[in-house]
């Protein structure tokens, strides 16, 4: 059997979780010492959003270089000392060391430029990774695993070239890991390797974008054609709400691929959305699994077998959006107007979420932190008469409902919105809409409203199983 195992930032944040994460590796390999792991990683906890943030200030003054260079080694030093083995640690903190000059270099460059090409971005994003995956072979070795360290550069995995937001080339990644990397998993060795990024055909980094390493992980599942896809997190797996919303809420033990993949759209914060599609490609099933709780089961994702639980799966909320909404000029066909709406944000690099349209107007959703790119890009259709005029709301929550049992189940968004309506002071919904795969109801609602929405939805659907 050979498994991909994916630990993320979450549960990388210290000595004691590498230590934990190892012994889950290890263990599992002596039990079954025949079957192949190969360990997808993350940065460590926050250090992808800290290499954002130094290169920034290295961009505003190259005197920044230096203090940030120093509280990276600081922090990944630190998480050295877990390991027992003199030898080992030294050899692991000279790894560390030689990779952050590397970093020290590209950042230095930038700051003296006072300029950052993509490809210089996306390298420097992806030293969180690196670092990370010297640190868990280590660890492993420390428990007395074979372990050997691959970077994505290494093991072949290659893009399409798109900085920031890569795919992978399927056939050629197939060809290089059965030649660089399945050798090591044959040999007994447990691989660990840097998810986030591939290298395009002309050796350049690409990142896979935030949150990339789960969608590296079910390319690395397919391509090495893997029995299975484990992403290890610190809670047991999907649940039908936040528990922070909703304390009685519940786990779920199975859910479709489709059902994975719009929860995650929607901000289940657990998944990133397009990792599914490796896997449905080849029929692999994932787990999210628990460091905590590494013997229990977790949430299985694969093919739709039976309707298991009720019409709806989970309730997810996603924050922090901005709600659009562009009237198109009279007697403009409305196609043709939807196509100015849509093309400006693409060319302005926004991504938009949920879309509701009327014969006049257009709404939708970005993240709030594109609005001023999307503003801009509105600004330019209106100058060329395009559109007429727009608003924007930039308090708002996007709350989605999902689950495939409502493909065949007549009624399920009456009853959301009857439940909406069991409130005191009337919940204003600023946009609805309904996915075109049928499996899901989303809708848009002021942040200060959200909890008291999944709450009452939770009720209406689950509230009587919940004892
Ligand atoms: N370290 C990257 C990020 O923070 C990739 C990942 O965590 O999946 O976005
Ligand atoms: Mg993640």
């Amino acid at each position: 059997m050979r498994v991909v195992m994916k630990f993320g930032g979450g549960v990388l944040r210290d000595v004691a979780a590498f230590q934990r994460v190892a012994r889950i590796i290890s263990e599992r390999k002596s039990e079954a010492p025949q079957d192949e792991y190969c360990v997808v990683v993350s940065a460590v906890y926050g250090v992808t959003d800290i290499l954002i943030q130094g290169t920034r200030e290295a961009l505003g003054s190259s005197s920044a270089v230096a203090p940030f260079i120093r509280e990276l080694r600081k922090l990944h030093s630190a998480l050295t000392l877990g390991i027992q083995r003199d030898e080992l640690r030294s050899e692991l903190n000279d790894q560390l060391s030689l990779k952050i000059d590397r970093l020290l270099n590209s950042l230095t460059a930038v700051a003296e430029r006072k300029a950052l090409r993509p490809d210089e971005e996306d390298f420097i994003d992806s030293y969180g990774e690196r670092l990370s995956c010297l640190l868990l072979a280590g660890y492993l070795k420390d428990a007395g695993s074979e372990a050997v360290a691959l970077e994505s550069e290494d093991a072949g995995i290659i893009t399409d070239g798109n900085f920031g937001d890569a795919r992978p080339l399927i056939p050629q990644v197939e060809r290089n890991l059965h030649e660089r990397l399945a050798p090591h998993l044959k040999a007994g060795r447990n691989v660990v390797i840097t998810g986030y990024y591939g290298i395009s055909v002309g050796g350049q980094v690409t990142t896979f974008g935030r949150g990339g390493s789960d969608y590296s992980a079910a390319i690395l599942t397919a391509c090495l054609n893997a029995d299975a896809l484990e992403i290890w997190k610190d809670v047991p797996g999907f649940m039908t709400a936040s528990p922070r919303l909703v304390p009685q809420a519940n786990f779920i033990p199975l859910l479709s691929f489709d059902e994975a993949e719009e929860l995650s759209y929607f901000g289940a914060e657990i998944l990133h959305p397009r990792t599914v599609d490796p896997l449905r490609d080849k029929g692999i099933v994932a787990t999210i699994k628990n460091v905590f709780a590494p013997l229990e089961e977790g949430t299985m994702i694969g093919e739709r077998r039976e309707r298991t639980g009720g019409v709806i799966k989970s309730i997810a909320v996603k924050r922090d959006i901005a709600l659009l909404t562009v009237k198109g000029i009279r007697d403009a066909d409305v196609p043709g107007f939807a196509w100015d709406v849509f093309s400006a944000m693409q060319e302005a690099g926004v991504s938009v979420d949920a879309i509701a349209t009327s014969q006049t107007d257009i709404s939708f959703t970005i993240s709030r932190a594109d609005l001023a790119k999307a503003a801009e890009g509105l600004r330019q259709r209106e100058k060329q008469d395009l559109i007429s005029r727009w608003h924007y709301d930039d308090d708002m929550a996007l709350v989605g409902v999902v689950g495939d049992g409502m493909r065949e189940t007549p009624g399920v968004a009456g009853r959301v919105f009857t439940a909406l309506s069991r409130t005191e002071g009337p919940i204003n919904l600023e946009m609805i809409s309904q996915g075109a795969s049928e499996i899901n109801i989303s809708f848009v609602v002021k942040s200060s409203r959200v909890e008291e929405c999944v709450r009452l939805i939770h009720e209406e659907f689950f509230g009587q199983r919940t004892a």
